[in-house]
């Protein structure tokens, strides 16, 4: 089972809709550049049609009991794990990224989206002490009828993201999916359908994302805007809700620094940053970008890891040899010839890499530079793409000021053996995560999100259904 069955459309008010006469945006496999759909882009009325059910939907799904609630979440983790292959294949051939990322990737939503199954018990609120007879209550109560913008690197999860936490809440939601990349989601939707979810409660549209998105926060309907993208489109996103006054949650850019500490484990470090700096061919938010190294190892670190990026095997990602896929999409192979380009121009040693692989698809040699100026683009600019920085810091306090010296503030990485030095350079790093001697950022019951202008408001845990609520305090007498 290898082929694209998916047929992705506009889901509005518990129907999967025909394209009819409308605009269809070609999904094609960035590994060969072949046409897997074509995807209908919703009107006008469409948009109008998904703000009415989910106007509907969030009074009925509000006053569904918790278990039913619990029922639904659990049941769509069930589905999302039964339905695996079909959703990560889905993904594999729209966005690229190898099968066994992409197998993680819907692992990772379902064992949210159960996670969310148990939060919905746990919406707890506070008791104040009062005197006899009087009470005070901080209640947490759904925000109402959300949207979620979703991008097209992380395909399955970021729709699972916003959305499990949301219904845990007692949200409705509509979500729009990346165009580039819609039959996963699709898939995804379908379990939360498969396994109870009324009809009005979820919408899915697709369409010109600048249209859809002012369109849909323009309306009163939407009460909350969940977005993961660039940072130039949150800053938009968030002045359209501003005219609204509707609240917001933002996971944006990165530019994650790596403290490489004389006294780290060399070999298991370098190992870790390739491994994590190659996934998803680096189109990843907390992909490790500027490796700080401490002078000591810095030539040593550059040669190794150039040697694990000429040694990585590209390929499509069905093909279980490669290790690491095309890029998305032709943006970001340009985007990486004008960064690199750009950085050597300026005196930045190119130590692997550097350009693109011959043939059909957006391959991308993955790329390693060296004592890349500050000045240069590649060091202000996310690169999202694979290409690591190896820049040599002769202190500790050198590399706490590299670590923040941007604006970005998402995830931030400190390789040491040393439990003083870790602790004293995570509290120091200006992130919203923090990864010593590992780069695995996401887990279910944690806070994903960043600080600066990465972002505000946090994706999974607890954190992540309270982005979907607002608090109410009651006060008897
Ligand atoms: P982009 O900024 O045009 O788009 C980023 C995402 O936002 C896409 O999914 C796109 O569909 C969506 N988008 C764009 N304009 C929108 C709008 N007006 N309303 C709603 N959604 C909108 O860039 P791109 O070329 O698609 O992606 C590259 C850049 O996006 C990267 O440099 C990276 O900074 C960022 N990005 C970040 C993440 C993340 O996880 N934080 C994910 C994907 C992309």
């Amino acid at each position: 089972m290898t082929d694209y069955t998916a047929r992705p459309s506009l889901f509005i008010d518990g129907q999967w809709l025909p394209r009819g006469n409308r605009d269809v945006h070609q999904v094609t496999n960035p590994a060969d550049g072949r046409v897997l759909a074509e995807l209908p882009l919703a009107t006008p009325a469409d948009l109008d049609a998904a703000l009415d059910a989910v106007q509907r939907g969030y009074p009925l799904w509000r006053a569904t009991s918790i278990d039913q609630k619990a029922a639904v979440l659990a049941g769509a983790a069930r589905l999302i794990r039964e339905r695996a292959e079909l959703i990560a294949i889905t993904a594999t051939l729209e966005q690229g990224k190898p099968l066994a990322e992409a197998r993680a990737e819907a692992g990772y939503a379902a064992a949210l989206t159960e996670f969310y199954a148990g939060e919905v018990r746990r919406n707890h609120g506070r008791v104040l002490a009062r005197p006899v007879g009087q009470r005070s209550l901080v209640l947490h109560e759904p925000v109402g009828p959300s949207l979620a913008l979703c991008p097209w690197n992380f395909p399955i999860l970021n729709p699972v993201r916003k959305l499990a936490p949301a219904l845990a809440a007692g949200c409705s939601m509509i979500i729009k999916p990346p165009e580039e990349a819609p039959g996963s989601a699709a898939l995804v939707l379908q379990c939360f359908i498969d396994a109870g979810l009324p009809a009005p409660v979820a919408s899915m549209v697709f369409g010109v994302p600048d249209q859809v998105s002012r369109h849909l926060i323009a309306s009163p309907v939407i009460r909350k805007i969940s977005f993961t993208g660039s940072v130039p489109v949150g800053k938009q996103l968030m002045a359209l809700a501003a005219a609204g006054a509707k609240r917001t949650t933002m996971e944006l850019g990165g530019h994650a620094p790596v403290i490489v500490w004389d006294d780290c484990d060399f070999d298991a470090t370098v190992a870790m940053v390739a491994a994590f700096k190659w996934r998803n061919a680096g189109q990843v938010c907390v992909s490790p970008t500027r490796i700080l190294v401490h002078e000591a190892l810095a030539d040593r670190f550059g040669a190794a890891l150039a040697d694990r990026a000429r040694a990585l095997q590209l390929g499509p990602g069905l093909d279980p040899a490669s290790q690491m896929g095309p890029l998305a999409n032709p943006r970001r192979p340009a985007a990486m010839a004008t960064l690199i380009d750009d950085a050597t121009a300026r005196g930045g040693r190119l130590l692997a890499g550097g350009s693109a692989r011959p043939g059909a698809g957006h391959f991308w040699a993955p790329s390693v530079l060296a004592d890349v100026p500050t000045e240069a683009r590649l060091m202000q600019e996310e690169p999202f793409g694979p290409v690591a920085l190896v820049q040599r810091v002769a202190s500790i306090e050198a590399a706490i000021a590299e670590a923040n010296r941007l604006s970005f503030g998402l995830a931030a990485y400190i390789c040491t053996q040393n439990g003083r030095t870790a602790n004293l350079l995570a509290d120091a790093v200006e992130a919203g995560m923090v990864g010593i001697n590992t780069m695995a950022m996401s887990a279910v019951d944690a806070p994903f999100g960043g600080v600066k202008e990465s972002g505000h408001g946090s994706e999974d845990g607890p954190e992540g259904m309270r982005a979907f609520q607002v608090v109410k305090a009651i006060h008897q007498h």
